[in-house]
Protein backbone atom coordinates (compact mmCIF):
# COMPACT_ATOMS: atom_id res chain seq x y z
CA UNK A 1 0.00 0.00 0.00
CA UNK A 2 1.03 3.44 -0.34
CA UNK A 3 -0.06 6.55 1.05
CA UNK A 4 -2.03 9.16 0.10
CA UNK A 5 -0.42 12.05 -1.49
CA UNK A 6 0.95 14.44 1.51
CA UNK A 7 2.84 17.92 1.63
CA UNK A 8 6.60 17.17 3.50
CA UNK A 9 7.56 19.78 6.00
CA UNK A 10 10.86 19.51 7.99
CA UNK A 11 11.72 22.79 11.02
CA UNK A 12 14.55 23.10 11.93
CA UNK A 13 13.41 24.90 15.08
CA UNK A 14 10.29 24.31 17.90
CA UNK A 15 9.33 27.57 16.51
CA UNK A 16 8.87 26.55 12.82
CA UNK A 17 7.46 23.20 13.94
CA UNK A 18 4.63 24.99 16.11
CA UNK A 19 4.15 27.36 13.51
CA UNK A 20 3.76 24.77 11.26
CA UNK A 21 1.03 22.55 13.63
CA UNK A 22 -0.25 26.24 13.84
CA UNK A 23 -1.26 26.98 10.14
CA UNK A 24 -2.51 23.34 9.20
CA UNK A 25 -3.98 22.55 11.91
CA UNK A 26 -6.15 19.21 11.64
CA UNK A 27 -4.56 18.36 7.89
CA UNK A 28 -1.59 17.72 10.08
CA UNK A 29 0.84 15.27 11.36
CA UNK A 30 4.01 15.37 13.29
CA UNK A 31 5.80 12.76 12.22
CA UNK A 32 8.29 11.16 15.32
CA UNK A 33 10.03 7.71 14.76
CA UNK A 34 7.10 6.60 11.64
CA UNK A 35 6.84 3.11 13.26
CA UNK A 36 2.90 3.65 14.04
CA UNK A 37 2.59 6.70 11.76
CA UNK A 38 3.61 5.29 8.11
CA UNK A 39 2.24 1.95 8.37
CA UNK A 40 -1.36 3.88 9.40
CA UNK A 41 -0.28 5.85 6.12
CA UNK A 42 0.40 3.45 4.09
CA UNK A 43 -2.81 1.27 4.67
CA UNK A 44 -4.80 4.92 4.57
CA UNK A 45 -5.94 4.52 7.91
CA UNK A 46 -4.71 8.27 8.25
CA UNK A 47 -4.92 10.51 5.54
CA UNK A 48 -2.68 14.30 6.85
CA UNK A 49 -2.57 15.93 3.51
CA UNK A 50 0.95 17.48 5.85
CA UNK A 51 3.71 15.68 7.66
CA UNK A 52 5.32 18.25 10.13
CA UNK A 53 8.92 15.95 10.47
CA UNK A 54 10.17 16.61 13.99
CA UNK A 55 13.30 14.78 13.53
CA UNK A 56 15.44 17.65 13.04
CA UNK A 57 14.31 19.94 15.86
CA UNK A 58 17.20 20.22 18.28
CA UNK A 59 14.93 21.39 21.37
CA UNK A 60 13.28 18.18 21.48
CA UNK A 61 15.70 15.85 21.99
CA UNK A 62 17.85 15.26 25.52
CA UNK A 63 17.34 13.80 29.08
CA UNK A 64 17.95 15.79 32.37
CA UNK A 65 17.61 15.41 35.84
CA UNK A 66 15.84 18.72 37.28
CA UNK A 67 16.76 19.56 41.08
CA UNK A 68 13.57 18.16 42.74
CA UNK A 69 15.22 14.49 41.35
CA UNK A 70 12.63 14.29 38.40
CA UNK A 71 13.83 13.25 35.29
CA UNK A 72 12.95 15.10 31.97
CA UNK A 73 12.90 13.45 28.45
CA UNK A 74 12.34 15.67 25.22
CA UNK A 75 9.79 13.78 23.52
CA UNK A 76 12.30 12.99 20.51
CA UNK A 77 14.05 10.73 23.03
CA UNK A 78 14.91 7.57 20.91
CA UNK A 79 13.19 4.52 22.99
CA UNK A 80 16.73 2.58 22.00
CA UNK A 81 18.74 5.54 24.15
CA UNK A 82 15.84 4.88 27.05
CA UNK A 83 16.97 1.67 27.05
CA UNK A 84 20.65 2.36 27.68
CA UNK A 85 20.45 5.76 29.77
CA UNK A 86 22.29 5.23 32.87
CA UNK A 87 20.26 7.90 34.60
CA UNK A 88 17.16 5.79 33.69
CA UNK A 89 18.28 2.89 35.00
CA UNK A 90 19.25 4.71 38.19
CA UNK A 91 16.41 6.74 38.90
CA UNK A 92 13.12 4.61 37.34
CA UNK A 93 14.32 0.71 37.09
CA UNK A 94 10.73 0.13 35.82
CA UNK A 95 10.83 2.10 32.34
CA UNK A 96 14.22 0.67 31.89
CA UNK A 97 12.92 -2.85 32.69
CA UNK A 98 10.15 -2.49 30.17
CA UNK A 99 11.89 -1.36 27.22
CA UNK A 100 12.66 -4.25 25.64
CA UNK A 101 9.64 -5.37 25.45
CA UNK A 102 8.45 -3.06 23.07
CA UNK A 103 8.97 -4.54 19.09
CA UNK A 104 12.52 -5.33 18.19
CA UNK A 105 15.72 -3.04 18.47
CA UNK A 106 16.16 -1.81 14.76
CA UNK A 107 11.63 -0.59 16.05
CA UNK A 108 13.52 0.93 19.08
CA UNK A 109 15.97 2.93 17.26
CA UNK A 110 13.71 4.98 15.69
CA UNK A 111 10.57 4.94 17.93
CA UNK A 112 10.29 7.82 20.39
CA UNK A 113 9.36 8.07 23.90
CA UNK A 114 6.65 10.90 22.88
CA UNK A 115 5.49 9.12 19.94
CA UNK A 116 4.36 6.02 21.30
CA UNK A 117 2.80 8.46 24.10
CA UNK A 118 1.10 10.20 21.40
CA UNK A 119 -0.09 7.64 19.41
CA UNK A 120 -1.97 5.94 22.32
CA UNK A 121 -2.22 2.36 21.58
CA UNK A 122 -3.72 0.68 25.26
CA UNK A 123 -1.56 -2.20 24.52
CA UNK A 124 2.02 0.18 24.56
CA UNK A 125 3.84 -0.45 27.33
CA UNK A 126 5.51 3.36 27.76
CA UNK A 127 1.64 4.68 28.17
CA UNK A 128 1.53 2.48 31.27
CA UNK A 129 4.79 3.11 32.71
CA UNK A 130 4.26 6.79 32.23
CA UNK A 131 0.70 6.52 33.90
CA UNK A 132 2.14 4.08 37.02
CA UNK A 133 5.12 6.89 37.50
CA UNK A 134 2.43 9.62 37.99
CA UNK A 135 4.57 11.57 34.95
CA UNK A 136 3.47 14.38 33.44
CA UNK A 137 3.53 15.86 30.14
CA UNK A 138 4.16 19.11 28.53
CA UNK A 139 2.38 19.93 25.40
CA UNK A 140 2.34 23.34 23.86
CA UNK A 141 1.23 24.96 20.88
CA UNK A 142 2.73 28.36 19.27
CA UNK A 143 0.79 30.53 21.76
CA UNK A 144 1.61 28.61 24.71
CA UNK A 145 2.39 24.95 27.05
CA UNK A 146 0.57 23.28 29.62
CA UNK A 147 1.21 20.30 31.90
CA UNK A 148 -0.85 17.70 32.53
CA UNK A 149 -1.09 14.31 34.38
CA UNK A 150 -0.14 11.17 32.25
CA UNK A 151 -3.15 9.95 33.27
CA UNK A 152 -5.81 12.83 32.38
CA UNK A 153 -3.68 12.68 29.05
CA UNK A 154 -5.76 9.75 28.06
CA UNK A 155 -8.81 10.11 26.71
CA UNK A 156 -10.37 7.15 24.95
CA UNK A 157 -8.92 4.02 22.46
CA UNK A 158 -6.05 6.10 20.83
CA UNK A 159 -7.53 9.14 21.89
CA UNK A 160 -5.48 11.76 23.50
CA UNK A 161 -6.26 15.51 25.23
CA UNK A 162 -3.84 17.10 22.72
CA UNK A 163 -5.06 19.40 20.33
CA UNK A 164 -4.36 18.95 16.49
CA UNK A 165 -1.93 22.33 16.22
CA UNK A 166 -0.20 21.19 19.81
CA UNK A 167 3.09 18.91 20.18
CA UNK A 168 3.60 16.61 23.24
CA UNK A 169 7.44 18.66 23.77
CA UNK A 170 8.46 16.86 27.11
CA UNK A 171 7.83 13.78 29.83
CA UNK A 172 8.45 14.78 33.62
CA UNK A 173 8.80 11.45 35.91
CA UNK A 174 8.89 12.23 39.46
CA UNK A 175 11.47 10.67 42.13
CA UNK A 176 10.10 7.21 43.43
CA UNK A 177 10.03 7.67 47.50
CA UNK A 178 12.65 5.64 49.54
CA UNK A 179 11.99 1.76 50.08
CA UNK A 180 9.73 1.20 47.10
CA UNK A 181 10.08 -1.34 44.60
CA UNK A 182 9.13 -1.47 41.12
CA UNK A 183 8.22 -4.51 38.43
CA UNK A 184 6.66 -4.69 35.08
CA UNK A 185 5.73 -8.32 33.34
CA UNK A 186 3.53 -8.93 30.18
CA UNK A 187 2.75 -11.53 28.43
CA UNK A 188 3.04 -11.72 24.65
CA UNK A 189 2.66 -14.50 22.66
CA UNK A 190 6.03 -14.17 21.17
CA UNK A 191 8.50 -11.41 22.11
CA UNK A 192 8.51 -8.35 20.62
CA UNK A 193 4.78 -8.70 20.17
CA UNK A 194 1.80 -6.18 21.36
CA UNK A 195 1.07 -8.14 24.98
CA UNK A 196 -1.80 -10.24 25.38
CA UNK A 197 -1.98 -8.61 29.40
CA UNK A 198 0.81 -6.41 30.98
CA UNK A 199 0.71 -4.68 34.34
CA UNK A 200 3.33 -2.24 36.26
CA UNK A 201 3.60 -2.93 40.37
CA UNK A 202 4.88 -0.07 42.50
CA UNK A 203 5.21 -0.77 46.31
CA UNK A 204 6.11 1.54 49.22
CA UNK A 205 7.33 -0.13 52.72
CA UNK A 206 8.37 1.69 55.93
CA UNK A 207 10.81 0.39 58.25
CA UNK A 208 8.48 -1.50 59.92
CA UNK A 209 7.50 -3.62 56.47
CA UNK A 210 4.22 -2.21 56.30
CA UNK A 211 2.89 -1.27 52.82
CA UNK A 212 2.61 2.59 53.02
CA UNK A 213 1.34 3.08 48.78
CA UNK A 214 0.71 0.88 46.27
CA UNK A 215 0.04 1.04 42.76
CA UNK A 216 -1.05 -1.11 39.91
CA UNK A 217 -1.53 0.17 36.08
CA UNK A 218 -2.24 -2.48 33.54
CA UNK A 219 -2.06 -2.24 29.71
CA UNK A 220 -4.15 -4.19 27.06
CA UNK A 221 -6.90 -3.99 29.73
CA UNK A 222 -8.96 -1.19 28.86
CA UNK A 223 -9.42 1.90 26.13
CA UNK A 224 -6.55 3.38 28.11
CA UNK A 225 -3.90 2.15 31.06
CA UNK A 226 -5.86 0.96 33.66
CA UNK A 227 -5.28 1.94 37.30
CA UNK A 228 -6.65 -0.52 40.02
CA UNK A 229 -6.83 2.20 42.61
CA UNK A 230 -8.85 -0.05 44.80
CA UNK A 231 -7.00 -3.73 44.53
CA UNK A 232 -4.22 -1.19 45.42
CA UNK A 233 -5.73 0.11 48.40
CA UNK A 234 -6.07 -2.90 49.88
CA UNK A 235 -2.04 -3.29 49.92
CA UNK A 236 -2.21 -0.05 52.10
CA UNK A 237 -1.50 -0.82 55.86
CA UNK A 238 -0.75 -4.31 55.66
CA UNK A 239 2.64 -6.87 55.75
CA UNK A 240 3.05 -8.12 52.45
CA UNK A 241 1.63 -11.75 52.05
CA UNK A 242 1.06 -14.69 49.57
CA UNK A 243 -2.61 -14.61 50.33
CA UNK A 244 -2.94 -10.63 50.14
CA UNK A 245 -1.37 -10.15 46.88
CA UNK A 246 -3.65 -13.03 45.49
CA UNK A 247 -6.45 -11.30 46.69
CA UNK A 248 -5.55 -7.86 45.22
CA UNK A 249 -5.09 -9.62 42.19
CA UNK A 250 -8.48 -11.27 42.10
CA UNK A 251 -9.85 -7.70 42.48
CA UNK A 252 -8.01 -5.99 40.01
CA UNK A 253 -8.56 -8.50 38.00
CA UNK A 254 -12.20 -8.87 38.02
CA UNK A 255 -13.51 -5.50 39.11
CA UNK A 256 -10.98 -3.00 37.60
CA UNK A 257 -9.78 -3.62 34.42
CA UNK A 258 -12.53 -4.00 31.28
CA UNK A 259 -9.95 -6.10 28.53
CA UNK A 260 -11.59 -6.60 24.72
CA UNK A 261 -11.26 -9.87 23.55
CA UNK A 262 -10.07 -10.44 20.05
CA UNK A 263 -8.28 -13.17 17.79
CA UNK A 264 -5.67 -13.22 19.98
CA UNK A 265 -7.21 -14.22 23.10
CA UNK A 266 -10.33 -14.07 24.96
CA UNK A 267 -11.52 -11.09 27.17
CA UNK A 268 -11.58 -13.68 30.31
CA UNK A 269 -8.30 -15.62 28.90
CA UNK A 270 -6.82 -11.94 29.46
CA UNK A 271 -8.41 -11.32 33.22
CA UNK A 272 -6.47 -14.70 34.09
CA UNK A 273 -3.62 -13.36 32.62
CA UNK A 274 -3.55 -10.17 34.21
CA UNK A 275 -4.30 -11.75 37.47
CA UNK A 276 -1.25 -14.37 37.54
CA UNK A 277 1.00 -11.12 36.21
CA UNK A 278 -0.16 -9.37 39.24
CA UNK A 279 0.78 -11.84 41.82
CA UNK A 280 4.35 -12.13 40.33
CA UNK A 281 4.79 -8.40 39.54
CA UNK A 282 3.56 -7.50 43.47
CA UNK A 283 6.20 -9.96 44.41
CA UNK A 284 9.05 -8.89 42.76
CA UNK A 285 8.08 -5.29 43.77
CA UNK A 286 8.15 -6.54 47.03
CA UNK A 287 11.62 -8.11 47.12
CA UNK A 288 13.20 -5.17 45.27
CA UNK A 289 11.94 -2.48 48.37
CA UNK A 290 15.89 -1.83 49.52
CA UNK A 291 15.97 -2.67 53.24
P1 LIG B 1 5.17 8.05 14.97
O1 LIG B 1 4.81 6.77 14.33
O2 LIG B 1 6.00 8.99 14.18
O3 LIG B 1 3.85 8.82 15.45
C1 LIG B 1 2.81 8.15 16.12
C2 LIG B 1 1.64 9.13 16.36
O4 LIG B 1 1.99 10.11 17.31
C3 LIG B 1 1.24 9.90 15.09
O5 LIG B 1 -0.15 10.15 15.12
C4 LIG B 1 2.01 11.22 15.24
O6 LIG B 1 1.42 12.28 14.51
C5 LIG B 1 1.94 11.43 16.74
N1 LIG B 1 3.07 12.16 17.28
C6 LIG B 1 4.37 11.79 17.22
N2 LIG B 1 5.13 12.66 17.89
C7 LIG B 1 4.31 13.62 18.37
C8 LIG B 1 4.51 14.79 19.17
N3 LIG B 1 5.74 15.16 19.62
N4 LIG B 1 3.43 15.52 19.51
C9 LIG B 1 2.19 15.17 19.07
N5 LIG B 1 1.93 14.06 18.34
C10 LIG B 1 2.99 13.29 18.00
N6 LIG B 1 4.95 -0.27 20.45
C11 LIG B 1 4.83 -0.75 21.71
O7 LIG B 1 4.60 0.01 22.63
N7 LIG B 1 4.94 -2.10 21.96
C12 LIG B 1 5.18 -3.01 20.98
O8 LIG B 1 5.30 -4.20 21.26
C13 LIG B 1 5.30 -2.53 19.64
N8 LIG B 1 5.50 -3.36 18.61
C14 LIG B 1 5.63 -2.87 17.35
C15 LIG B 1 5.87 -3.76 16.30
C16 LIG B 1 6.02 -3.27 15.02
C17 LIG B 1 6.27 -4.25 13.89
C18 LIG B 1 5.94 -1.85 14.75
C19 LIG B 1 6.15 -1.30 13.37
C20 LIG B 1 5.72 -0.97 15.78
C21 LIG B 1 5.55 -1.47 17.10
N9 LIG B 1 5.30 -0.61 18.17
C22 LIG B 1 5.18 -1.11 19.43
C23 LIG B 1 5.14 0.84 17.95
C24 LIG B 1 6.43 1.59 18.20
O9 LIG B 1 6.77 1.59 19.58
C25 LIG B 1 6.30 3.05 17.75
O10 LIG B 1 7.58 3.54 17.74
C26 LIG B 1 5.46 3.98 18.58
O11 LIG B 1 4.16 3.54 18.82
C27 LIG B 1 5.28 5.32 17.87
O12 LIG B 1 6.44 6.04 18.03
P2 LIG B 1 7.05 6.84 16.83
O13 LIG B 1 8.11 7.72 17.39
O14 LIG B 1 7.44 5.89 15.77
O15 LIG B 1 5.82 7.78 16.40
Amino acid sequence: MKPAPFEYIAPDSLGGALAAMQQHGFDAKPLAGGQSLVPVMNFRLAQPTVLVDLNNVPELDGIWQAADGSLHFGSMVRQSRLERDPLVAQHHPLLHEAIPHIAHPQIRNRGTFGGSLAHADPAAELPLIVVALNGRIKLQNSTGERWLAARDFYTGLFATDCADEELLLEISLPPLPARTGTAFLEMARRHGDYALAGVAAIVTLDAAGVCTAARLVYLNAGEVPMVAEKAAQMLVGERPSDELMLETAVVASQNEIEPMGDIHATAVYKRHLAKVLTVRALTQAFAKVDS
